[in-house]
């Protein structure tokens, strides 16, 4: 019997099984995959991450970022750039490697090339099924099989359609021949309710695009066009793509927090819904949820603390992010036209991503800015609703 199994060592699980083995806990941690393992994803973590853990996670950063250089169908090019850094690009082998590894240091039992496939929760305990008929149990479990896991799906009813689609691929190129300056690109425009981007790497450029599931249209044919007509992009192939689903937050989502059953991360749809940024918060989650399983375990407190902790720290700024998710992904051109003549919003946006300003406090404020062009809103409205999906905003 463990205290706590983790299934999926992500950022969120590896996070989880760290923190509460370091607390002494007899833990166990599973994964499907071998590490370490590609990810899909473009490999920005915000500064946020700073002190989040108590070892260093440097080794595994590439470039460290301080603004972008945004695009509007991949033309009239906008550097903004701030003086201080906003994240740190890594490649997601690497930095997931490094996360499972300091959770095994921390004394976490990790069996790797083991899937889950059952999860009985009966209420003195947790069974958890693993392929090839093993099973394990413990008082709790911690849901950390990511987007398209069967515990948020199956347990939870968490429903995959709600979440972003996108296409990636890591583009091969060698950092000292080019110079990005510590930045990344981001076009609005290209793809109806979402962005596209580069986010440069030592050997790699990570290349994607995301959208809202329903709205996305021919996400494929979205991401060819951005792929050939970026400037950043040119002369080189962008290669073999994956296809994922980002399982960004929505309104309505189940409590994340069923019997001795706890979701973190991607499982539990905690990612951020403006920009899809999921890496912090699955490691924040996964240490929220690690500090309430111990109160649990030592019986100084319910798992519902959990949800309770979530929603003071983490689904208001969530929720404002999907109203400025609508705002900025329904009126890109507009959006686009108002940094163009204001870049001191993105720099400000950029104190939202380095967690110093609250994102309701920046929603408003943007949302005057938009109040204050009525018509330019009703002319982007009608393109929107009537132009081709293509030509959206
Ligand atoms: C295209 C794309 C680009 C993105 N770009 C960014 C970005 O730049 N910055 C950012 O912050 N976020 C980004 N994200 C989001 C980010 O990738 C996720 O939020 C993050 O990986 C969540 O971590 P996690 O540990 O919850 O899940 P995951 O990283 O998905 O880990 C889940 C783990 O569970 C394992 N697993 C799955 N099923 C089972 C099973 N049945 N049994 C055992 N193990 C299982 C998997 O092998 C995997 O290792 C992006 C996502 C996508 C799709």
């Amino acid at each position: 019997m463990y205290d706590a199994i983790v299934a999926g060592l992500g950022p969120a699980g590896s996070a989880a099984a760290y923190f509460l083995a370091k607390a002494g806990l007899k833990v166990l941690g599973v994964d499907k995959e071998t590490f370490p393992r590609y990810k899909s994803c473009g490999g920005c973590i915000s500064t946020k991450i700073d002190g989040l853990f108590d070892f260093d996670i440097s080794p595994a950063i590439e470039e460290t970022v301080y603004g972008a250089s945004f695009t509007y169908k991949s033309e009239r090019p906008l550097d903004i750039i701030s003086e201080r850094p906003i994240g740190y690009n890594v490649m997601r082998n690497t930095f997931d490697h490094l996360l499972l590894a300091s959770a095994r240091e921390a004394g976490a039992e990790v069996v790797e090339g083991a899937r889950v496939v059952s999860v009985e929760d009966s209420g003195a305990s947790v069974k958890v099924g693993l392929h090839g008929a093993r099973s394990c149990e413990a008082r709790v479990l911690v849901g950390a099989d990511g987007a398209s896991g069967l515990i948020g799906r199956e347990l939870f009813g968490l429903r995959p359609r709600e979440a972003a689609v996108s296409i990636t691929a890591e583009v091969p190129h060698k950092r000292e021949l080019r110079d990005y300056s510590g930045r990344l690109f981001i076009d609005f425009g290209c793809v109806p309710h979402g962005y596209a981007w580069v986010f440069p790497k030592r050997e790699f450029l990570s290349v994607g695009i995301a959208a809202s599931a329903s709205k996305a249209g021919r996400i494929r044919e979205h991401f060819n066009a951005f792929a050939s007509s970026h400037a950043v992009l040119k002369g080189l192939k962008t290669g073999p793509t994956t296809g994922w689903t980002v399982p960004v937050y929505y309104d309505g989502a189940p409590s994340p927090v069923k019997g001795r059953v706890v979701l973190v991360g991607d499982t539990g749809h905690l990612v951020e819904p403006f920009l899809g940024e999921g890496i912090y918060y699955a490691a924040f989650t996964a240490k929220a949820a690690s500090s309430v399983i111990l109160d649990y375990i030592g019986g100084k407190a319910g798992l519902e603390a959990y949800p309770e902790r979530l929603e003071a720290e983490v689904l208001p700024g969530f929720r404002s992010a999907l109203k400025l998710s609508d705002l900025v992904y329904n009126y890109p051109r507009l959006w686009y036209g108002i940094i163009e003549r204001d870049p001191q919003i993105m720099l400000r946006y950029y104190d939202v991503i380095r967690g110093v300003e609250e994102c309701s406090a920046f929603y408003s404020w943007a949302l005057d800015k938009v109040k204050s062009k009525p018509w330019k809103v009703l002319r982007s409205w009608i393109e929107t609703r009537f132009a081709r999906p293509e030509r959206a905003g």
